[in-house]
């Protein structure tokens, strides 16, 4: 190689050193390349690059040593001839034997040394390692010598640069990450979520806005106006011109043919001079529907309140005005006991609620005969009904079972009362008792209205009532499975109905039972 030659192969290297995190390497394959390249340019036989770290030098790579050194070496500042260089920054040129006790070898060689070069690899004054190559029988050279320096010198420029874009790429990470977070945040909100400009088109929209706007392509870049075309979208945008932030509208979306309710809650700002609003959606068709219940309900219960107590003052006044004969006497009485039974039983309804509702329902258990109760509160219908004929059947005679007699009786107490109130008169109805696997299982039949297949899935949920000429007439405010259901299954049981429309139903609830010897 002539004098230009050797020139230009100089400045590729050092071209190359400088270069290597352009191509976005780890600072591990840096090192690697710097030491090959040095190793290579130099001629040398072996050589290590070495980074200062917490006050010492890490052999980071290394040509001709073990493993086990380069892995667990760490050189003091000061010692050795790499941490005398990388405390002083002097770069050293060391030709023949070396005696000094100042570089006494930190590091464990075989092979002989004639020659060696080492240059600390300083950035802007810093020192961030050492570079170290050497010869084992010729010797280098002074020339060499400086253009080592300037190898080791941009080096550090690679490695602070790699380090630049480690920190950069870590931090490009970490807002990617924010950034993926904030979307997985927006995506699994429990609102919808819309993003538009001035001009309505939108630009962002969660999956729930999605699938609440039953959109089949991306909502990104559509209109805002089409999806809820009774909003008066121009109004309101004006109003967050003028700094209104935050206003709550109502949406109607232009799919629900009426049926859904949204709540819409619209923020504007300026964003580097541009206008965004976000509307967050919130379905409330059914917190509507709950609200225009609990109204009914009110509504319903005065009736059923009014009803019975109309009817029971009607009688009483009767019986104070007029002398009657003691059986005409008895009729009007009964009337009465029927009526306030009913009013009873619906003010056990709403308590039973109340209870539920501020979490003071209580169980309390004790060991009963369940056939006792059900035989005596068959009886009592019998007696109180005798247009109806109540039959009562049992597997077998004093069944003991756990549970609370003044809920259960309840229970009792309502598939009964429901099987007369959903059964014209003359009706039958049969109470049974069975045992199977370790449950006593309740049913009471009648041959009623019966309850249409689509409606049986939903008579046991609050206030739901299925809308036949009976239940107009025979008043309700439909609680009473819905706290039969909460009663068993708090005792550990279930309740279930089978029903044929216009055969008749079999209501059936079942509690856990073990069988004592
Ligand atoms: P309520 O009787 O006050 O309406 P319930 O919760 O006791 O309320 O019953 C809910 C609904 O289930 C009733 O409105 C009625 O439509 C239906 N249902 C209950 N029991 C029977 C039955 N034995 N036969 C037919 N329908 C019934």
């Amino acid at each position: 190689m002539d004098g230009k030659e050797q020139f230009a192969e100089q400045l590729n290297v050092l071209y190359r050193i400088s270069n290597v995190l352009s191509s976005g390497m780890d600072l591990d394959k840096i090192l690697e390349n710097i030491l090959n390249e040095t190793v290579d340019l130099f001629a040398a036989d072996a050589g290590s690059v070495m980074l200062l770290e917490n006050g010492s030098l890490r052999i980071c790579k290394a040509a001709k040593l073990s493993d086990d050194i380069v892995k667990n070496t760490r050189i003091p500042l000061g010692h050795g001839i790499a941490g005398t260089v990388a405390s002083t920054g002097e770069s050293v040129l060391l030709n023949g034997k070396v005696d000094s006790s100042q570089f006494s070898d930190v590091v464990e060689r075989v092979e002989s040394i004639s020659s060696s070069m080492c240059s600390a690899m300083s950035y802007n004054g810093k020192v961030v390692g050492v570079l170290t190559i050497r010869r084992a029988d010729t010797t280098f050279t002074e020339e060499q010598f400086e253009f080592f320096k300037s190898v080791a010198a941009q080096a550090a420029v690679a490695l602070e640069m790699a380090d630049l874009y480690r920190h950069e790429h870590e931090r490009l990470e970490r807002t990617n990450a924010e950034k993926r977070h904030m979307l997985s945040i927006f995506s699994h909100m429990a609102d919808g979520v819309l993003v538009f400009d001035d001009s309505f088109e939108i630009s962002f929209a969660n999956e729930l806005a999605q699938r609440m706007l039953h959109a089949w392509g991306p909502l990104e870049g559509q209109d805002v106006r089409m999806f809820f075309p009774s909003v008066p979208w121009k109004f309101i945008v004006e109003g967050a011109k003028n700094n209104e932030v935050s206003k709550e509208i109502d949406l109607l979306p232009v799919l629900s043919h009426g049926e859904e309710q949204w709540r819409g809650l619209l923020t504007s700002w300026t964003d580097e001079g541009v206008l965004v609003h976000v509307l967050v959606m919130h379905d409330v068709t059914e917190r509507i529907r709950v609200e225009r219940m609990k109204t009914e309900f009110l509504s319903s219960v005065s009736h059923e309140l009014k009803t019975p107590l109309t009817s029971i003052i009607g009688f009483l006044e009767l019986l104070m005005e007029r002398e009657m004969k003691r059986e005409r006497q008895m009729r009007c009485l009964s009337i009465c006991r029927d009526e306030s039974g009913r009013l009873l039983r619906l003010i056990e309804d709403v308590l039973m609620v109340a209870k539920l509702e501020n979490g003071s329902f209580r169980v309390s258990k004790s060991h009963n005969m369940i056939d006792v109760l059900l035989s005596e509160a068959v009886s009592n219908f019998a007696e109180r009904y005798p247009s109806y004929t109540f039959s009562y059947s049992g597997d077998c005679d004093k069944v003991g079972v756990d549970y609370d007699e003044v809920l259960i009786n309840q229970v009792v107490t309502n598939l009964l009362s429901n099987a007369v109130k959903y059964t014209p008169n003359e009706g039958r109805i049969a109470v049974r008792l069975m045992i199977r696997n370790g449950a006593v299982v309740v049913s009471v039949t009648d041959n009623g209205v019966g309850i249409p297949q689509e409606k049986l899935p939903f008579i046991f949920e609050k206030f739901y009532r299925v809308d036949n000429s009976l239940t107009r007439q025979t008043g309700g405010v439909g609680l009473g499975l819905a706290n039969s259901r909460h009663i068993v299954e708090a005792h550990g049981g279930s309740i279930w109905a089978e029903s044929e429309e216009g055969k008749g139903s079999t209501f059936f609830f079942a509690l856990p039972y073990e069988l004592k010897n």
